[in-house]
C-alpha cells in the first residue's frame, strides 16, 4: 500500500493569502501547504480521502491517471470545494464517494447542480453517493473503516484503511473510537498550530494522542503558518513527523 500527502496544510492552505510572516515567506517547499487530502494506491486501486479547492493541482502533481472512489471526512469547504474536478474520474461510470450520512446530505445540498442532471451535454461529475456506516466496508481485500472522531463538539469521520489511519480536523477522540485504532503501522492526525484551538488538536494535544495510541509511526497534518517544518522536525518524538506535500509512505501488507 502507497499512501502520499496530497496537501498538508489548514483551511487557508500555506503561503495565506497576503501574508508576509517567515512560514509564508519560506523559501523551504515543506512550507508550503495546499489543502489536506490524502491519496492511497493498493492492488492497482486507488482512493482519496477528500477534495479540496487544489485538487486538480494535487492530482496533476501526483501524476493521478484513475479514482476508484472517494471518501469524504466532513463538509467543510477545505475538504469538499475541489468536487467538481471529479468529472474527469466519472467520464465513462459513476465514482463512489462514500462518507456520513450528514456529509453525503451535505453535498447533496451545496452541489445541487451536480445531482440536477439538467444541463444538457453533461459538464458535471456524476457521483454515486454512498453512506459508510460502522461496519466500514471491504475493497481489494482491505478493510476500510470509517473512525468517529471530534471537530469540535461535532463527530466527523476518521478513515482506517488496513495499517493505516487518517484523522484530520480532529480536537478529540471518543473511547469508543479507541479500539478501531490499535496495531496501527501509521497514525495521521491533525495538529494546526502550537496554541488551542476549540475544533483542532494542537501540535502537544495531537503528540499525546499519538503516544497514546502508540503507532508505529505518526505523522502530523493540516498545519497552519505559525508551524514552521524544519524547526517542528527537530523537536518531535523520533515516532512522529510533521507531514509534507509530496510525501509517499510504503507499507507493507501482512498477506
Ligand atoms: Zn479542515
Ligand atoms: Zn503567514
Ligand atoms: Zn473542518
Amino acid at each position: 500500500m502507497e499512501v502520499t500527502f496530497l496537501g498538508t496544510g489548514t483551511s487557508h492552505g500555506i503561503p495565506v493569502i497576503g501574508c508576509d510572516c517567515p512560514v509564508c515567506t519560506s523559501a523551504d517547499p515543506h512550507n508550503n501547504r495546499m489543502r489536506s487530502s490524502l491519496l492511497i494506491r493498493h492492488r492497482g486501486l486507488t482512493w482519496v480521502i477528500d477534495t479540496g479547492q487544489e485538487f486538480r493541482l494535487q492530482a496533476i502533481r501526483a501524476g493521478l491517471q484513475q479514482l476508484d472512489a472517494v471518501f469524504y471526512t466532513h463538509d467543510h469547504a477545505d475538504h469538499m470545494f475541489g468536487i467538481d474536478d471529479l468529472r474527469i474520474f466519472s467520464c465513462r461510470r459513476s465514482l463512489p464517494v462514500y462518507g456520513a450520512q450528514e456529509t453525503l446530505l451535505q453535498i447533496r445540498k451545496r452541489f445541487a447542480y451536480i445531482f440536477a442532471s439538467t444541463i444538457p451535454g453533461g459538464g458535471v461529475p456524476s457521483l454515486e453517493l454512498i453512506p459508510i456506516d460502522e461496519h466500514g466496508l471491504s475493497i481489494g481485500g482491505l478493510q476500510i473503516q470509517p473512525v468517529p472522531i471530534y471537530h469540535g463538539t461535532r463527530l466527523i469521520n476518521g478513515y482506517r484503511f488496513g495499517p493505516m489511519a487518517y484523522l484530520t480536523d480532529c480536537s478529540g477522540i471518543p473511547e469508543s473510537s479507541l479500539p478501531l485504532l490499535e496495531g496501527l503501522d501509521m497514525l495521521v492526525v491533525g495538529a494546526l498550530r502550537e496554541r488551542e484551538h476549540p475544533t483542532h488538536f494542537s501540535i502537544g494535544q495531537a503528540v499525546d494522542m499519538i503516544q497514546r495510541i502508540a503507532p508505529v509511526q505518526g505523522y502530523l497534518t493540516h498545519m497552519c503558518h505559525e508551524i514552521d517544518h524544519e524547526s517542528l522536525s527537530g523537536r518531535l518524538p523520533p515516532n512522529i513527523a510533521p507531514a509534507y506535500d509530496g510525501l509517499c509512505v510504503n507499507l507493507t501488507l501482512e498477506e
